[in-house]
């Protein structure tokens, strides 16, 4: 990332007194990661500025970062008080490679300027100002343009609330550092992280590992009912409307199911899917070193990285799961 760009970030937080922050649909341990952990940093170094960040609902396990609890709003209701309210001098879009997966795109919209910062190579450039990094996540993006504002170089400390959300997004993203996506430069932000007093093994534990006994039960449920396609080397499976009913489960219980298929032994693609309207499923692709996903997502309209990808696909899930079968094994 050109340090310019920094720069330029940094002046467009300073000319802004009304600052807003927000992140994608569906909003992952990154995304609520990196939200926190630029506000922390707005927040302690600009007192006078007024900061809002703006989050669907996401795991009940993320509300262990301090300060996230007040955030936590029906998205109707923060739309309607965006929608009467003030338009934002600056809206900071984070995590998110459009428009259609950032949550509250009106929001940003009516926002007098825009800057987005992501780490997808899916990307489309839809801000003011676009900070598209390769790194392994946007909460480690994050902390290098937190890094970056300082021209001499030296360390910009941040403080532990901030060490602690940008921790959980960088562990989130690089599924507790063993996705390709990890480099030597995302070690030495979490070292420097871990040097903030962040207690590394619970944020590690308490919101990436830990089930409620409905999310085992639904992970179950999904592996009981996996599919393997291609001699093995693709893996899939669906939750529907009627297990959601059934578990008493929502969306937001899905977490590492597609992790667990990817991780079977001889598997090249997994491929988990929900239900999110009658006949409209939401599809999440892994691969382990050959098939490219997101230029497979890109087809149906999504996108992601490399191994990491999704998109949605309306019909029925056998339609759905077809048509992207058909596309991965071309690369197989
Ligand atoms: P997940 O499968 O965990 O939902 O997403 C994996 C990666 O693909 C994430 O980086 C996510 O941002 C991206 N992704 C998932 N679904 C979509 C989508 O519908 N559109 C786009 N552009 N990216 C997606
Ligand atoms: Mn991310």
């Amino acid at each position: 990332m050109e340090k310019s760009k920094i720069v330029s970030f940094w002046k467009e937080i300073e000319q802004a007194k009304r600052i807003a922050i927000g992140g994608h649909i569906r909003p992952d341990g990154d995304c609520v990661g990196s939200c926190m952990g630029l506000y922390h940093y707005i927040r302690e170094q600009f007192p006078e500025k007024q900061v809002q960040v703006y989050l669907g609902e996401f795991p009940d396990s993320f509300r262990l970062l301090e300060g996230v609890e007040q955030f936590i709003k029906p998205v109707k209701q923060q739309m309607e008080e965006a929608e009467e309210g003030q338009a934002w001098d600056l809206f900071v879009a984070l995590d998110s490679s459009n428009l259609e997966r950032l949550e509250f795109a009106p929001v940003f919209q009516k926002a007098v300027r825009t800057v987005c910062i992501d780490h997808h190579i899916t990307n489309e450039g839809y801000a003011m100002m676009n900070l598209v990094f390769t790194s392994s996540s946007t909460a480690e993006a994050i902390y290098d343009v937190i890094q970056g504002r300082n021209e001499k170089g030296e360390e910009r400390p941040v403080s532990k609330a901030a060490a602690e959300a940008l921790y959980m997004g960088i562990v989130h993203d690089t599924g507790v550092f063993k996705h390709s996506c990890t480099t030597r430069h995302t070690m030495e932000v979490a070292g420097a992280l871990m040097e903030r007093g962040v207690d590394t093994s619970r944020m590690i534990d308490d919101t990436f590992y830990r089930k409620s006994y409905v999310q085992n039960q639904i992970l179950g449920q999904a592996l009981l009912n996996s599919v393997l396609w291609e001699q093995g080397s693709v893996i899939s499976t669906a939750v529907f409307a009627t297990d959601f009913e059934k578990y008493h489960a929502g969306k937001t219980d899905l977490d590492g199911i597609v992790d667990q298929l990817r991780i079977t032994r001889g598997v090249e693609v997994a491929v988990f899917a929900y239900e999110t309207e009658e006949d409209s499923f939401k599809f999440s692709m892994r691969s382990n070193s050959k098939v490219d996903v997101s230029t497979i997502a890109m087809q149906f309209g999504g996108g992601g990285h490399v191994r990491a990808a999704g998109c949605t696909i309306s019909g029925t899930y056998e339609k759905g799961l077809q048509q992207l079968l058909e596309e991965i094994r071309k690369q197989l």
